[in-house]
């Protein structure tokens, strides 16, 4: 089924290599005020994402305007505020560029990092946690060795 998935994942992962590379030229660029070249390469990089249909990186994506494409950066691009409604909490955050709100969900974590905070569908299937057979001589081909 999943035979040219080895090709795959490396064009992924140069995508996303790309991904994160434009984007902090685009913090770089909002940083210094030239909204117009960082909502630029936010352009490229859906543009790259779509083209490629690599997903952009979850930590990138959350970030990004949806309207006009600029990186979010709280304090400088955007405003943060944190909302609560009884249990829950959520994340109100404006672009400061065209004014678009995204709100979010937050839940709060036991000391900074929270858990899962929606689905990890992040494509392609989780990884497997290995078992590691160097222990068990499973390799083959190897040199065996005895003990
Ligand atoms: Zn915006």
């Amino acid at each position: 089924m999943k035979k040219s998935r080895h090709r795959k994942t490396l064009l992924r992962d140069l995508v996303r290599q790309r991904i994160q590379i434009l984007y902090q030229l685009a913090v770089e660029a909002a940083k210094r005020g030239d909204y117009e070249y960082a909502s630029r390469l936010g352009g490229l990089i859906r543009e790259l994402s779509s083209s490629t249909r690599t997903r952009i990186p979850r930590r990138i994506k959350r970030w990004m305007c949806k309207q006009c494409n600029i990186p979010l950066i709280p304090g400088v691009t955007a405003t943060v505020r944190l909302r609560r409604q009884g249990k829950f909490s959520y994340l109100v955050i404006r672009c400061r560029h065209c004014g678009w709100i995204h709100r979010r969900p937050y839940k709060k974590g036991k000391g900074g990092r929270s858990g899962k905070l929606e689905r990890t569908g992040e494509g392609g299937p989780p990884r497997e946690p290995r078992r590691d057979n160097r222990k068990e001589g499973g390799n083959e081909g190897g040199p065996r060795r005895d003990r």
